[in-house]
Parts: C-alpha cells; sequence; structure tokens
C-alpha cells in the first residue's frame, strides 16, 4: 500500500491503488457529495469502484449522487489497530453501512459513544477534511 504524508496530517493515509477509476468518488467526497459507480446497462450501484460492473460485467458505467442516509448493517470495535498510524485513534468503530439506495460501503462511524453504535442504527455521512486534497466520508447517527 502506497502512503503519502501530509503537513496538516499527522499520519500516513493510505493512497487509492487505482487513482484515475477512484478520482470522481474523491473529488466528490471534496465537496462534501457521495457519489457511487453505477451501471448504465443494467442501472445496478455498486461499490467500491471498478471497471467492470460487478452485476453484469458492462463497462457502461457512470457515477451518479447518493443520499448518504442508510444504516448500520454490521461493525466491530477496533482496539488494536492494523497500523501504528491509527494507534491515536483506538478505539474506534468500523463498520459496514447500508445505504438507502441498497448499496453498502465500508466507513467508521463518528460522533457518539461507541456502546451507542448498534446494527440498524441510522446514520447520515459526514465528510472529513483531513487534508486540502483528502476528505473522507463517515457516518454519524442521525438525531
Ligand atoms: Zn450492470
Amino acid at each position: 500500500m502506497r502512503k503519502i504524508m501530509t503537513p496538516t496530517y499527522a499520519k500516513p493515509l493510505p493512497a487509492p491503488h487505482n487513482a484515475a477509476l477512484t478520482a470522481p468518488f474523491w473529488e466528490a467526497a471534496r465537496r462534501h457529495e457521495l457519489v457511487m459507480p453505477r451501471c448504465k446497462t443494467c442501472s445496478n450501484l455498486f461499490f467500491y469502484p471498478r471497471e467492470l460492473c460487478p452485476h453484469c460485467l458492462s463497462g457502461d458505467l457512470e457515477w451518479v449522487s447518493v443520499s448518504g442516509k442508510g444504516r448500520v448493517y454490521s461493525f466491530t470495535v477496533v482496539h488494536q489497530p492494523a497500523h501504528p498510524s491509527f494507534s491515536a485513534d483506538a478505539p474506534h468503530v468500523f463498520a459496514l453501512i447500508q445505504l438507502d439506495e441498497g448499496v453498502q460501503m465500508p466507513s467508521n462511524i463518528v460522533g457518539c459513544s461507541i456502546d451507542d453504535v448498534h446494527v440498524d442504527m441510522r446514520v447520515s455521512a459526514t465528510f472529513d477534511d483531513v487534508t486540502r486534497e483528502v476528505t473522507l466520508v463517515k457516518f454519524h447517527p442521525d438525531a
């Protein structure tokens, strides 16, 4: 995994392996907008971004805005991060979010106590501008 160091963010950020393929996602995140790839042949959304639709293998794809609203499908509390750079964040919640549009994406739950996180909890996307160039999509509980 490639790492980039930034002057305003103390830990190394993982960089996308295929920057051109994922660029629309990161550009939208910087605008505080959540987008997903959608197949123009079968109309299915999917995540993570791929060059071919995982449902029908079509390469005729587009990016569409989604609501950023969904529910916690599953989660775990990370006490021992896989990389020392993330030690200061532990414990934190790593979750699989089921967006209302049907697609799932991995993310973090922020803005609440770890003990309050539960399966089916309603959440909304929030955008963490960790550097001028990189915004991470995370989720917080709905009020
Ligand atoms: Zn398709």
